[in-house]
């Protein structure tokens, strides 16, 4: 049967790609369908009640300057909210928000609900329906038929999952949720190439069940940081702490005696997991000197008494669990409520993509999130947001956008993805941006809300907020360039006082500001600059402080943009590029990237070879 409207672009899966894919879409003016397994399960967090921190915070601040949902669902949501880094430079300070997981998902809900252009529907889908080579819409479990321009996969850990706790294993796609296996089967007839990847989760706790008082207390940070740049402290509910346990040599024996009963130690798990959020058994393998690992005892909402253990990541047998949990610290008599597992599945390879998030053997068809060998709900939003946003583009006839590496973590992301490809689940970290001092979280709006705006993402609130903001940092920075401050005057004496340092000549406030010692809210005093809200004198400040090294590497983004942003023609013949090896044309041939820049980060594609592919562009223009 087929449904009785023909929708513009179609998403599938209600994850965190999906629901941002989704609501950007419809954003753009898309007639725009989101179809999931299960309505409840919209925007659940599959594993870690927690939003942001470190790179993970920069790609939540840029999604939400392109107007997507996730940083203002987790300031309804967040019931702890800290800094990270807060003592070092600006370029890696990272918000990080412990989530209550109901919050959340009612947040994004709504948020779905009330989105003009979109519409919801529950159903499995189990077949893709191409029309000459294109993706045109999707068939469902129950024969349901939808018809579009365009279809984004957001499937997240499902495709072909397989549930592993001990040696027993059954087919899932999350603890409580089937396994996508039709569309699985259906994907790995088309020419993608597919692999498998792993990742684990803890066992949950039954709070009750914990000894707080032998635990350490950790407090969110005061002021209490607000993710969004729309947000305000008093959207945040409730705050609570949470608390630190450790592991002990006994936990490690009991982890050890349990290894010929892991799944990943007796070989029955193949994919490859997360390097970075290794399992409790890697962990007392990989760093075997080591006597004991912390342990973050993490609520998972203000009405339940569930509490995740942040590090204890494990798909040995539930008796093992039960024992090695039992052994730590203020857990001697602690229950479980859901065992601990690890989840394989099916993703495929990036560098079948475009910078668009379309895949490269089939039109219309994009894919998004941890189907591209991703891991983590932010990394999977992102790439919702631009998959969603390029599909509705490519239907509405306009051309696609995806950040450069400069302008983006949600670039360098995506970039790497299709110019590298992965072998283990991708995540962000701070040390994959080389231009790091200038994709600060707290600039993301500065860098992409402007662009948001012109691509039909960004509403007129955001608009609104955003341009007062932008004009309020210029002003304060023109107020502070034209108050100067004499040497041997009362005002130098009491700058002197406060900072400790002498005045030996007359200087601008702004001059002032750029001095390490200098704090912002003291010199506003000096300003006379009345009420500056608080993102904008810390903005005034980042930039006045690290001018330098910022120009730095403005100047040498200005050298290599032209050269990295050269179109290479779809109809480029690599083997008649004069002087190229038959490895890298073949390399070029497979991956065809899209400008000089996605070719020169392809590994084994050598600074010579770029010379000799600019020379026979410029020979054939
Ligand atoms: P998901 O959040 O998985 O969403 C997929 C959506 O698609 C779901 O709504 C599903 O119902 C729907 N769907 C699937 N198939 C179909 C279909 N055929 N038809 C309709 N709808 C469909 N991340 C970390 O960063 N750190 C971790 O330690 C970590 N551990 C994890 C442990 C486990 C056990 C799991 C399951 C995930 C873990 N993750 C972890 C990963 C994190 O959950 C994902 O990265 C993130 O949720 C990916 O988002 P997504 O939108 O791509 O997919």
């Amino acid at each position: 049967m087929k449904f009785q409207k023909i929708f513009d672009v179609i998403v599938v899966g209600g994850g965190h790609a999906g629901t941002e894919a989704a609501l950007a879409a419809a954003r753009c003016g898309a007639q725009t369908l989101l179809l999931t397994q299960n309505i409840e399960t919209l925007g659940q967090m599959s594993c870690n009640p927690a939003i942001g921190g470190i790179g993970k915070g920069h790609l939540v601040k840029e999604i939400d300057a392109l107007g997507g949902v996730m940083a203002s669902a987790i300031d309804q949501a967040g019931i702890q909210f800290r800094i990270l880094n807060a003592s070092k430079g600006p370029a890696v300070r990272a918000t990080r928000a412990q989530a209550d997981r109901n919050l959340y998902k009612q947040a994004v809900r709504s948020t779905l609900e009330n989105q003009p252009n979109l519409a919801l529907f529950q159903q499995t889908v189990a077949d893709l329906i191409v029309e000459s080579g294109e993706a045109v819409g999707v068939k469902t479990q129950m024969g349901l038929e939808f018809y579009a321009r365009a279809v984004v996969l957001t499937t997240g850990t499902f495709l072909g999952g397989k549930i592993h706790i001990g040696l027993q294993n059954y087919s899932g796609g999350r603890a409580g949720d089937a396994a996508s296996i039709a569309l699985a089967e259906r994907l790995r007839e088309l020419p993608f190439r597919v692999d498998r990847l792993k990742t684990g989760t803890p066992p949950r706790i039954d709070g009750r069940t914990i000894d707080y008082s032998k635990l350490q207390v950790q407090h969110g940070d005061d002021p209490v940081p607000v993710f969004s740049f729309l947000g305000k402290r008093e959207d945040h509910p409730r705050q609570i702490p949470c608390y630190i346990t450790r592991t002990n040599s006994e936990t490690h024996d009991i982890i050890r005696s349990g290894l010929d009963r892991s799944p990943m130690y007796t070989g029955v798990i193949e994919g490859v997991g997360p390097r970075y959020c290794p399992s409790i058994e890697d962990k007392v393998m990989r760093f075997a000197e080591r006597d004991s690992h912390q342990i973050f005892v993490e609520p998972e909402g203000l009405n339940t008494n569930e509490i995740y253990p942040n590090g204890i990541s494990t798909s040995l047998p539930f008796e093992v669990q039960y024992q090695f949990v039992r052994s730590m610290l203020g857990f001697e008599q602690a229950e479980i409520i859901r065992p601990g597992y690890a989840i394989e599945y099916d993703f495929f390879d990036p560098r079948d993509l475009k910078s668009s998030l379309e895949t490269k053997h089939m039109d219309g068809l994009f894919f998004a999130g941890q189907i591209n060998g991703t891991t983590g709900y932010e990394e999977a939003a992102a790439q919702g947001l631009i998959a969603g946003l390029n599909a509705a583009r490519r239907v509405l006839g306009l051309e696609s956008w995806c950040p450069a590496r400069d302008e983006a973590y949600i670039g360098v992301m995506i970039d790497d993805l299709i110019t590298r490809g992965t072998q283990e689940p991708y995540r962000m970290f701070t040390s994959r941006a080389e231009y790091r001092l200038l994709l600060r979280e707290d600039n993301a709006d500065l860098r992409l809300t402007e662009k948001g705006r012109e691509l039909g993402l960004v509403d007129e609130q955001r608009w609104r907020t955003f341009s007062e903001k932008r004009e309020a940092i210029a002003r304060l920075q023109g107020e502070l360039a034209k108050k100067w401050i004499r040497a041997g005057s009362e005002q130098a004496a009491q700058a002197e006082q406060y900072w400790g340092k002498k005045l030996q000549k007359e200087a601008s406030l702004m001059e002032l500001l750029r001095r390490p010692e200098v704090d912002v809210g003291r010199l506003l005093g000096f300003a006379e600059a009345g009420d500056v809200p608080e993102q904008v004198a810390e903005q005034v400040a980042i930039q006045a402080k690290y001018a330098g090294y910022i120009d730095r590497q403005q100047t040498e983004i200005n050298r290599t943009r032209r050269y990295d942003h050269l179109p290479l023609p779809d109809d480029v013949d690599y083997r008649n590029v004069s002087g190229l090896s038959n490895e890298v044309s073949e390399k070029l041939r497979q991956q065809r990237p899209e400008t000089l820049g996605q070719a020169s980060r392809i590994p084994g594609v050598t600074p010579a070879a770029i010379s000799l592919l600019l020379v026979h562009l410029k020979k054939k223009s």
